[in-house]
Protein backbone atom coordinates (compact mmCIF):
# COMPACT_ATOMS: atom_id res chain seq x y z
CA UNK A 1 0.00 0.00 0.00
CA UNK A 2 1.24 3.22 -0.90
CA UNK A 3 1.78 5.34 2.48
CA UNK A 4 0.31 8.92 2.36
CA UNK A 5 2.82 11.68 2.01
CA UNK A 6 3.93 12.83 5.07
CA UNK A 7 5.66 16.48 4.70
CA UNK A 8 8.31 17.70 6.30
CA UNK A 9 6.90 19.75 8.69
CA UNK A 10 3.72 19.98 10.05
CA UNK A 11 2.51 23.26 11.11
CA UNK A 12 -1.12 24.02 12.99
CA UNK A 13 -2.77 26.88 12.23
CA UNK A 14 -2.77 29.60 14.42
CA UNK A 15 -6.63 29.16 15.63
CA UNK A 16 -5.48 25.55 16.43
CA UNK A 17 -3.16 26.55 19.00
CA UNK A 18 -4.86 25.22 22.34
CA UNK A 19 -7.52 27.28 23.99
CA UNK A 20 -6.71 24.77 27.26
CA UNK A 21 -3.65 23.51 29.38
CA UNK A 22 -4.06 19.21 30.18
CA UNK A 23 -3.78 18.61 33.02
CA UNK A 24 -2.64 14.64 33.50
CA UNK A 25 -2.69 14.97 37.30
CA UNK A 26 -6.60 15.05 36.70
CA UNK A 27 -5.93 11.09 35.42
CA UNK A 28 -3.57 9.88 37.35
CA UNK A 29 -5.20 7.12 40.06
CA UNK A 30 -2.35 7.62 42.25
CA UNK A 31 -1.82 11.53 42.48
CA UNK A 32 1.72 12.98 42.80
CA UNK A 33 2.22 13.16 46.62
CA UNK A 34 1.19 16.94 47.88
CA UNK A 35 4.23 19.50 49.16
CA UNK A 36 5.13 19.03 52.73
CA UNK A 37 5.95 21.70 54.95
CA UNK A 38 9.61 21.02 56.68
CA UNK A 39 8.75 22.21 59.63
CA UNK A 40 5.42 20.46 60.47
CA UNK A 41 5.13 17.45 57.82
CA UNK A 42 2.07 18.20 56.67
CA UNK A 43 0.71 19.03 53.54
CA UNK A 44 1.48 22.74 52.52
CA UNK A 45 -1.84 24.67 52.32
CA UNK A 46 -1.97 27.26 49.77
CA UNK A 47 -1.90 30.14 52.26
CA UNK A 48 1.28 28.89 53.58
CA UNK A 49 2.46 28.94 49.86
CA UNK A 50 1.06 32.93 48.83
CA UNK A 51 4.16 34.13 50.50
CA UNK A 52 6.55 32.27 47.76
CA UNK A 53 4.30 31.92 44.67
CA UNK A 54 1.29 34.14 42.85
CA UNK A 55 -2.13 32.58 44.12
CA UNK A 56 -3.20 31.79 40.74
CA UNK A 57 -0.15 29.09 40.19
CA UNK A 58 -0.96 28.32 43.88
CA UNK A 59 -4.50 27.05 42.96
CA UNK A 60 -2.87 25.64 39.97
CA UNK A 61 0.22 23.76 42.03
CA UNK A 62 -2.81 21.91 44.52
CA UNK A 63 -4.89 21.16 41.36
CA UNK A 64 -5.27 17.15 40.91
CA UNK A 65 -8.89 17.14 39.97
CA UNK A 66 -9.64 19.46 36.72
CA UNK A 67 -8.40 18.01 33.61
CA UNK A 68 -8.55 20.89 31.77
CA UNK A 69 -7.53 24.60 32.83
CA UNK A 70 -8.32 27.85 30.57
CA UNK A 71 -5.50 29.64 28.80
CA UNK A 72 -5.86 33.63 29.50
CA UNK A 73 -6.37 34.81 26.87
CA UNK A 74 -3.44 37.53 27.02
CA UNK A 75 -1.11 34.50 27.21
CA UNK A 76 -2.80 32.98 24.28
CA UNK A 77 -1.93 36.10 22.37
CA UNK A 78 1.48 35.90 23.57
CA UNK A 79 2.20 32.20 22.24
CA UNK A 80 1.33 33.29 18.52
CA UNK A 81 4.45 35.16 18.57
CA UNK A 82 6.27 31.88 18.56
CA UNK A 83 3.78 28.77 18.25
CA UNK A 84 2.55 26.42 16.78
CA UNK A 85 5.95 25.17 16.70
CA UNK A 86 6.63 22.90 13.79
CA UNK A 87 6.43 18.99 14.43
CA UNK A 88 9.21 17.93 12.06
CA UNK A 89 9.45 14.84 10.05
CA UNK A 90 13.22 13.63 10.44
CA UNK A 91 13.39 12.40 6.58
CA UNK A 92 17.48 13.11 6.68
CA UNK A 93 17.93 11.23 9.80
CA UNK A 94 16.29 8.18 8.97
CA UNK A 95 18.04 8.25 5.59
CA UNK A 96 21.30 8.64 7.45
CA UNK A 97 20.62 5.75 9.87
CA UNK A 98 18.96 3.55 7.35
CA UNK A 99 16.21 2.49 9.42
CA UNK A 100 13.08 1.89 8.56
CA UNK A 101 11.75 3.84 11.68
CA UNK A 102 9.59 7.02 11.14
CA UNK A 103 10.98 9.96 13.32
CA UNK A 104 9.21 12.81 14.13
CA UNK A 105 10.50 15.56 16.53
CA UNK A 106 8.57 18.35 17.98
CA UNK A 107 10.80 21.66 17.33
CA UNK A 108 10.39 24.04 20.53
CA UNK A 109 13.76 26.44 20.31
CA UNK A 110 12.02 28.74 17.81
CA UNK A 111 12.40 31.53 19.90
CA UNK A 112 14.48 33.73 21.67
CA UNK A 113 15.02 32.25 24.40
CA UNK A 114 15.97 29.06 22.40
CA UNK A 115 13.66 26.70 24.62
CA UNK A 116 10.19 25.95 25.38
CA UNK A 117 10.87 27.34 28.69
CA UNK A 118 9.15 30.35 27.21
CA UNK A 119 6.05 28.89 27.46
CA UNK A 120 5.64 28.65 31.60
CA UNK A 121 7.39 31.93 31.43
CA UNK A 122 5.20 33.81 29.78
CA UNK A 123 1.89 32.47 32.14
CA UNK A 124 4.19 32.73 35.70
CA UNK A 125 5.00 36.25 34.47
CA UNK A 126 1.44 37.06 33.45
CA UNK A 127 -0.43 35.78 36.94
CA UNK A 128 2.22 37.70 38.99
CA UNK A 129 0.70 40.93 37.00
CA UNK A 130 -2.62 39.80 37.59
CA UNK A 131 -1.71 39.78 41.09
CA UNK A 132 -0.13 43.60 40.76
CA UNK A 133 2.92 42.31 42.15
CA UNK A 134 6.34 44.33 41.08
CA UNK A 135 8.23 41.56 39.91
CA UNK A 136 9.73 37.89 40.18
CA UNK A 137 12.82 36.53 41.42
CA UNK A 138 14.14 33.25 39.86
CA UNK A 139 17.21 30.76 39.21
CA UNK A 140 18.54 29.92 36.01
CA UNK A 141 21.65 27.50 35.21
CA UNK A 142 22.63 27.35 31.89
CA UNK A 143 20.68 30.48 31.26
CA UNK A 144 17.17 29.13 28.92
CA UNK A 145 15.04 29.82 32.04
CA UNK A 146 16.18 33.15 32.89
CA UNK A 147 16.16 34.21 29.04
CA UNK A 148 12.72 32.90 28.69
CA UNK A 149 11.27 34.88 32.20
CA UNK A 150 13.72 38.10 31.39
CA UNK A 151 11.20 38.08 27.72
CA UNK A 152 8.07 37.35 29.76
CA UNK A 153 8.83 40.13 32.69
CA UNK A 154 9.60 42.72 29.75
CA UNK A 155 6.16 42.02 27.90
CA UNK A 156 4.52 42.40 31.13
CA UNK A 157 6.56 45.45 32.61
CA UNK A 158 7.47 43.00 35.90
CA UNK A 159 11.03 43.51 37.24
CA UNK A 160 13.17 40.34 37.24
CA UNK A 161 15.90 39.18 39.07
CA UNK A 162 17.77 36.23 38.19
CA UNK A 163 19.97 34.34 40.04
CA UNK A 164 22.60 32.78 37.79
CA UNK A 165 25.14 29.81 39.35
CA UNK A 166 28.07 31.15 39.17
CA UNK A 167 30.18 28.78 36.92
CA UNK A 168 27.01 29.37 34.09
CA UNK A 169 27.46 33.07 34.98
CA UNK A 170 31.38 33.26 34.60
CA UNK A 171 31.34 30.52 30.99
CA UNK A 172 28.18 32.44 29.47
CA UNK A 173 28.39 36.12 29.72
CA UNK A 174 26.64 35.72 26.10
CA UNK A 175 23.44 34.32 27.73
CA UNK A 176 23.92 37.14 30.95
CA UNK A 177 23.88 39.73 28.58
CA UNK A 178 20.27 38.59 26.48
CA UNK A 179 18.75 38.57 30.21
CA UNK A 180 19.77 42.23 30.68
CA UNK A 181 19.17 43.09 27.61
CA UNK A 182 15.65 42.08 28.32
CA UNK A 183 15.87 44.33 31.57
CA UNK A 184 16.67 41.73 33.96
CA UNK A 185 19.27 42.23 36.83
CA UNK A 186 21.85 39.16 37.33
CA UNK A 187 23.49 37.94 40.20
CA UNK A 188 26.02 35.20 40.24
CA UNK A 189 25.17 32.65 42.87
CA UNK A 190 26.11 32.15 45.69
CA UNK A 191 26.17 35.88 46.67
CA UNK A 192 26.82 37.84 49.13
CA UNK A 193 24.07 39.31 48.80
CA UNK A 194 21.22 37.23 50.74
CA UNK A 195 21.50 35.56 54.12
CA UNK A 196 21.59 32.41 52.21
CA UNK A 197 24.29 32.85 49.80
CA UNK A 198 26.79 34.05 52.49
CA UNK A 199 26.04 31.32 54.89
CA UNK A 200 27.04 28.66 51.60
CA UNK A 201 29.94 30.42 50.60
CA UNK A 202 30.90 30.24 54.40
CA UNK A 203 30.15 26.37 54.23
CA UNK A 204 32.38 26.15 50.90
CA UNK A 205 34.43 28.54 49.99
CA UNK A 206 35.24 28.76 46.32
CA UNK A 207 32.01 27.06 45.45
CA UNK A 208 31.41 27.73 42.12
CA UNK A 209 26.69 27.40 42.81
CA UNK A 210 24.42 25.13 41.73
CA UNK A 211 20.92 25.25 40.60
CA UNK A 212 19.92 23.97 44.31
CA UNK A 213 21.75 26.90 45.98
CA UNK A 214 20.81 29.35 43.04
CA UNK A 215 16.60 28.91 44.33
CA UNK A 216 17.64 29.33 47.82
CA UNK A 217 19.03 32.89 47.17
CA UNK A 218 15.64 33.69 44.82
CA UNK A 219 13.06 32.46 46.94
CA UNK A 220 14.81 34.43 50.33
CA UNK A 221 14.72 37.71 48.26
CA UNK A 222 10.97 36.57 46.95
CA UNK A 223 9.78 36.51 50.59
CA UNK A 224 11.54 39.42 52.07
CA UNK A 225 11.06 41.75 49.14
CA UNK A 226 7.43 43.74 49.17
CA UNK A 227 5.71 43.02 46.00
CA UNK A 228 7.73 39.95 44.74
CA UNK A 229 7.10 36.02 44.44
CA UNK A 230 9.08 33.69 43.71
CA UNK A 231 8.93 31.37 40.09
CA UNK A 232 10.67 27.86 38.99
CA UNK A 233 11.44 26.70 35.26
CA UNK A 234 10.35 23.06 35.97
CA UNK A 235 9.66 20.55 38.60
CA UNK A 236 6.91 21.91 40.10
CA UNK A 237 3.23 20.83 38.60
CA UNK A 238 1.93 23.84 37.32
CA UNK A 239 4.95 23.83 35.26
CA UNK A 240 3.95 21.12 33.65
CA UNK A 241 0.37 21.96 33.14
CA UNK A 242 1.46 25.11 31.06
CA UNK A 243 4.14 22.61 29.12
CA UNK A 244 1.61 20.47 28.09
CA UNK A 245 1.13 23.13 24.62
CA UNK A 246 3.57 20.90 23.17
CA UNK A 247 2.03 17.40 23.85
CA UNK A 248 -1.48 18.76 22.75
CA UNK A 249 0.12 20.45 19.69
CA UNK A 250 2.18 17.42 19.07
CA UNK A 251 -1.44 15.22 19.45
CA UNK A 252 -3.36 17.33 17.07
CA UNK A 253 -0.48 17.40 14.17
CA UNK A 254 0.40 13.64 14.56
CA UNK A 255 -4.15 13.24 14.67
CA UNK A 256 -4.18 15.28 11.48
CA UNK A 257 -1.49 12.88 9.93
CA UNK A 258 -3.01 9.95 10.69
CA UNK A 259 0.21 8.62 12.64
CA UNK A 260 0.10 7.22 16.20
CA UNK A 261 3.63 7.04 18.00
CA UNK A 262 4.96 3.93 19.07
CA UNK A 263 7.59 5.50 21.05
CA UNK A 264 7.98 8.50 23.17
CA UNK A 265 11.14 10.11 24.08
CA UNK A 266 12.19 13.35 26.11
CA UNK A 267 15.14 14.48 28.11
CA UNK A 268 14.50 15.37 31.81
CA UNK A 269 15.91 17.86 33.91
CA UNK A 270 13.20 18.37 36.36
CA UNK A 271 10.88 16.92 34.15
CA UNK A 272 8.47 19.80 32.78
CA UNK A 273 9.56 19.03 28.76
CA UNK A 274 8.82 15.63 28.67
CA UNK A 275 5.92 16.13 31.01
CA UNK A 276 4.38 18.38 28.74
CA UNK A 277 4.92 16.32 25.81
CA UNK A 278 3.77 13.14 27.02
CA UNK A 279 0.96 14.68 28.96
CA UNK A 280 -1.86 13.85 26.30
CA UNK A 281 -0.84 10.85 25.58
CA UNK A 282 -0.48 10.08 29.26
CA UNK A 283 -3.57 10.83 29.67
CA UNK A 284 -4.94 8.29 27.29
CA UNK A 285 -2.78 5.45 28.60
CA UNK A 286 -3.88 6.50 32.39
CA UNK A 287 -7.93 5.99 30.89
CA UNK A 288 -6.74 2.94 28.84
CA UNK A 289 -7.37 4.42 25.87
CA UNK A 290 -3.95 3.68 23.82
CA UNK A 291 -0.82 2.52 24.93
CA UNK A 292 2.84 4.46 24.27
CA UNK A 293 6.38 4.03 25.43
CA UNK A 294 7.62 6.60 26.85
CA UNK A 295 11.45 6.82 27.79
CA UNK A 296 12.54 9.96 29.69
CA UNK A 297 16.51 10.04 29.69
CA UNK A 298 18.71 11.68 31.95
CA UNK A 299 22.72 12.33 31.99
CA UNK A 300 24.75 9.51 33.82
CA UNK A 301 26.52 12.43 35.78
CA UNK A 302 23.07 13.06 36.92
CA UNK A 303 20.75 9.75 36.92
CA UNK A 304 17.82 11.23 39.55
CA UNK A 305 15.29 8.52 37.93
CA UNK A 306 17.80 5.76 37.12
CA UNK A 307 19.52 5.53 40.43
CA UNK A 308 18.03 8.02 42.42
CA UNK A 309 15.81 7.47 45.57
CA UNK A 310 12.08 8.15 45.79
CA UNK A 311 11.69 10.28 48.66
CA UNK A 312 10.80 13.46 49.92
CA UNK A 313 13.43 16.23 49.95
CA UNK A 314 14.39 19.42 49.95
CA UNK A 315 13.81 21.28 46.54
CA UNK A 316 17.02 23.63 47.37
CA UNK A 317 20.37 23.54 48.82
CA UNK A 318 19.75 26.11 51.87
CA UNK A 319 16.49 23.83 52.76
CA UNK A 320 14.34 27.03 52.74
CA UNK A 321 11.20 25.08 50.36
CA UNK A 322 8.85 23.02 51.39
CA UNK A 323 9.93 18.82 50.73
CA UNK A 324 8.24 17.13 47.70
CA UNK A 325 8.37 13.86 47.43
CA UNK A 326 10.22 12.87 44.31
CA UNK A 327 13.34 10.68 42.83
CA UNK A 328 16.10 12.53 44.00
CA UNK A 329 19.38 12.46 44.51
CA UNK A 330 19.81 15.00 47.62
CA UNK A 331 20.03 18.64 47.87
CA UNK A 332 23.55 18.25 48.21
CA UNK A 333 24.38 16.75 45.16
CA UNK A 334 26.15 18.39 42.70
CA UNK A 335 27.49 16.75 38.89
CA UNK A 336 30.64 16.49 38.24
CA UNK A 337 32.66 19.30 37.23
CA UNK A 338 33.56 17.85 33.90
CA UNK A 339 29.79 17.55 33.21
CA UNK A 340 28.64 20.04 30.46
CA UNK A 341 24.92 18.83 29.24
CA UNK A 342 22.87 20.86 31.29
CA UNK A 343 19.96 18.52 33.13
CA UNK A 344 21.79 19.07 36.32
CA UNK A 345 18.78 19.48 38.79
CA UNK A 346 19.15 16.89 41.90
CA UNK A 347 15.53 15.92 41.91
CA UNK A 348 13.19 15.16 38.96
CA UNK A 349 9.19 16.29 38.54
CA UNK A 350 6.90 14.41 41.34
CA UNK A 351 4.13 13.73 38.53
CA UNK A 352 6.89 12.29 36.50
CA UNK A 353 7.99 10.52 39.70
CA UNK A 354 5.11 8.97 40.33
CA UNK A 355 4.33 7.82 36.94
CA UNK A 356 7.29 6.48 36.97
CA UNK A 357 6.97 4.36 40.22
CA UNK A 358 3.60 3.14 39.55
CA UNK A 359 5.81 1.91 35.74
CA UNK A 360 3.74 4.09 33.40
CA UNK A 361 6.84 5.28 31.71
CA UNK A 362 10.61 4.12 31.34
CA UNK A 363 14.09 6.09 32.55
CA UNK A 364 17.31 5.45 30.90
CA UNK A 365 20.64 7.32 31.57
CA UNK A 366 23.41 8.31 28.74
CA UNK A 367 26.93 9.46 28.87
CA UNK A 368 27.59 12.91 27.55
CA UNK A 369 30.17 12.02 24.86
CA UNK A 370 27.84 9.86 23.29
CA UNK A 371 25.08 12.38 23.56
CA UNK A 372 27.49 14.88 21.99
CA UNK A 373 28.20 12.31 19.33
CA UNK A 374 24.10 12.65 18.81
CA UNK A 375 24.22 15.95 18.71
CA UNK A 376 26.66 16.46 15.73
CA UNK A 377 25.38 13.44 13.84
CA UNK A 378 21.78 15.06 14.28
CA UNK A 379 23.34 18.49 13.22
CA UNK A 380 24.44 16.98 10.29
CA UNK A 381 21.88 16.19 8.61
CA UNK A 382 18.97 17.81 10.09
CA UNK A 383 20.17 21.42 10.07
CA UNK A 384 19.42 22.71 13.64
CA UNK A 385 22.24 22.86 16.48
CA UNK A 386 20.44 21.04 19.58
CA UNK A 387 20.71 21.94 22.83
CA UNK A 388 23.05 19.06 24.83
CA UNK A 389 19.76 18.93 26.98
CA UNK A 390 17.96 18.00 23.79
CA UNK A 391 20.20 16.05 22.53
CA UNK A 392 20.02 13.69 25.12
CA UNK A 393 16.71 12.61 23.44
CA UNK A 394 18.39 12.35 19.91
CA UNK A 395 20.92 9.91 21.52
CA UNK A 396 17.98 7.81 22.63
CA UNK A 397 15.63 8.47 19.44
CA UNK A 398 18.63 7.20 17.14
CA UNK A 399 19.34 3.99 19.69
CA UNK A 400 15.59 3.18 19.19
CA UNK A 401 15.77 3.98 15.21
CA UNK A 402 18.78 1.43 14.92
CA UNK A 403 17.17 -1.30 16.77
CA UNK A 404 14.02 -0.86 14.14
CA UNK A 405 16.94 -1.72 11.42
CA UNK A 406 18.41 -4.40 13.46
CA UNK A 407 14.89 -6.42 14.24
CA UNK A 408 13.15 -5.04 10.53
CA UNK A 409 10.34 -3.22 12.41
CA UNK A 410 9.01 -0.29 11.68
CA UNK A 411 8.19 1.79 14.72
CA UNK A 412 7.39 5.19 15.00
CA UNK A 413 9.03 7.72 17.07
CA UNK A 414 8.33 11.14 18.49
CA UNK A 415 10.70 13.14 20.79
CA UNK A 416 10.79 16.12 22.32
CA UNK A 417 14.04 18.58 20.30
CA UNK A 418 13.60 21.81 23.24
CA UNK A 419 16.14 24.04 22.16
CA UNK A 420 18.95 25.35 20.12
CA UNK A 421 22.50 25.20 21.28
CA UNK A 422 24.15 28.48 20.02
CA UNK A 423 25.03 28.70 23.67
CA UNK A 424 26.88 25.87 24.58
CA UNK A 425 29.68 26.06 22.07
CA UNK A 426 31.81 25.70 25.30
CA UNK A 427 31.09 21.96 25.47
CA UNK A 428 30.49 21.67 21.64
CA UNK A 429 34.41 22.89 21.40
CA UNK A 430 35.22 20.50 24.33
CA UNK A 431 33.88 17.38 21.99
CA UNK A 432 35.66 18.86 18.78
CA UNK A 433 38.92 18.58 20.28
CA UNK A 434 38.28 15.48 21.95
CA UNK A 435 38.43 16.79 25.80
CA UNK A 436 35.27 15.75 26.90
CA UNK A 437 35.07 13.37 29.37
CA UNK A 438 32.79 11.05 30.58
CA UNK A 439 32.12 10.63 34.50
CA UNK A 440 29.67 8.26 36.13
CA UNK A 441 29.22 9.09 39.84
CA UNK A 442 30.08 5.85 42.03
CA UNK A 443 27.71 4.31 44.82
CA UNK A 444 29.41 6.31 47.66
CA UNK A 445 29.40 9.56 45.58
CA UNK A 446 25.56 9.06 45.89
CA UNK A 447 25.64 7.91 48.96
CA UNK A 448 26.69 11.21 50.16
CA UNK A 449 23.58 12.74 48.67
CA UNK A 450 21.42 10.22 50.27
CA UNK A 451 23.01 10.50 53.74
CA UNK A 452 21.66 14.44 53.35
CA UNK A 453 17.94 13.44 52.93
CA UNK A 454 15.47 14.14 55.35
CA UNK A 455 14.50 11.56 57.55
CA UNK A 456 11.38 11.40 59.20
CA UNK A 457 9.27 7.86 59.87
CA UNK A 458 7.90 6.32 55.90
CA UNK A 459 10.48 8.67 54.37
CA UNK A 460 14.32 7.12 54.59
C1 LIG B 1 15.73 23.55 30.80
C2 LIG B 1 15.88 22.76 29.60
C3 LIG B 1 15.68 21.36 29.62
C4 LIG B 1 15.41 20.58 30.85
O1 LIG B 1 14.37 20.97 31.67
P1 LIG B 1 13.04 20.13 31.84
O2 LIG B 1 12.29 20.86 32.88
O3 LIG B 1 13.44 18.75 32.27
O4 LIG B 1 12.36 20.13 30.55
C5 LIG B 1 15.78 20.67 28.43
N1 LIG B 1 16.09 21.29 27.28
C6 LIG B 1 16.30 22.61 27.23
C7 LIG B 1 16.66 23.23 25.91
C8 LIG B 1 16.20 23.39 28.38
O5 LIG B 1 16.40 24.70 28.31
Amino acid sequence: MEEKKIPYKTYLDESEIPTKWYNVRADMKNKPAPLLNPGTLQPMTAEELYPVFCEELVAQELNNTDAYIDIPEEIQTFYKMYRPSPLIRAYFLEKALDTPAKIYYKFEGNNTSGSHKLNSAIAQAYYAKKQGLKGVTTETGAGQWGTALSMACSYFGLDCKVYMVKVSYEQKPFRREVMRTYGASVTPSPSTSTAVGRKILEEHPGTTGSLGCAISEAVEVATTTEGYRYVLGSVLNQVLLHQSVIGLESKAALDKLGVKPDIIIGCAGGGSNLGGLIAPFMGQKLRGEADYRIIAVEPASCPSFTRGKFAYDFCDTGMVCPLAKMYTLGSGFIPSANHAGGLRYHGMSSTLSQLYHDGLMEATSVEQTSVFEAAEQFARVEGILPAPESSHAIRVAIDEALKCKETGKEKTILFGLTGTGYFDMVAYEKFNDGVMSDYIPTDEDLQKGFDGLPKFPGNV
